[in-house]
């Protein structure tokens, strides 16, 4: 068995919003929660209070002392860098999703990124990263792809705190 009983996952299965009902019942033995946002594409303000009043409560209220967040996409990794305690202090964000845009094909995609993977000099050369990746609609379209967003901004989640 390799299975790691002391991981506990949870899938959000859709937008954070109005609508959004959360509920994770971590067992004694389980330390670390791993959070899937595939799924998640919207939040709102609504959405972001249910989120941090039930990730708060859920902490609190079992053995987690460990929160890894997975397949952030851009509107996740936006709360992250601008509302305190959307990530918990004892949260980290294992992969997530960079915004980029074809020039050539009007088009917008998202490459997906471990955080692991991204060293120092990565980050500071992240023009260079997006020149490794295909639009897939076209195979020579890398010299047209840009990063759709300020990768300073976006990534500021990465900055040990
Ligand atoms: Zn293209």
């Amino acid at each position: 068995m390799t299975d790691d009983n002391t991981i506990c996952h949870l899938t959000l299965e859709s937008n954070l919003d109005e609508t959004t009902q959360l509920s994770c019942q971590p067992a004694e033995q389980h330390e670390t929660l791993v959070v899937d946002f595939e799924k998640v594409k919207l939040i709102n303000s609504t959405g972001i209070g249910i989120w941090i009043n039930f990730i708060t409560a859920l902490i609190e209220q079992s053995n987690i002392n460990k929160v890894i967040f997975r397949n952030a996409r851009r509107m996740v990794i936006n709360q992250i860098n601008s509302v305190k305690d959307f990530l918990p202090a004892i949260g980290t964000v294992e992969s997530f999703y960079l915004p980029l845009y074809c020039e050539r094909c009007s088009k917008q995609f998202n490459q997906r990124l471990k955080t692991s993977e991204l060293d120092v000099e990565t980050v500071k050369n992240l023009d260079n990263l997006a020149l490794e990746i295909d639009c897939d609609q076209f195979p020579d379209c890398r010299s047209e792809i840009e990063i759709d967003t300020l990768p300073g901004k976006y990534l500021a989640f990465l900055k040990p705190t």
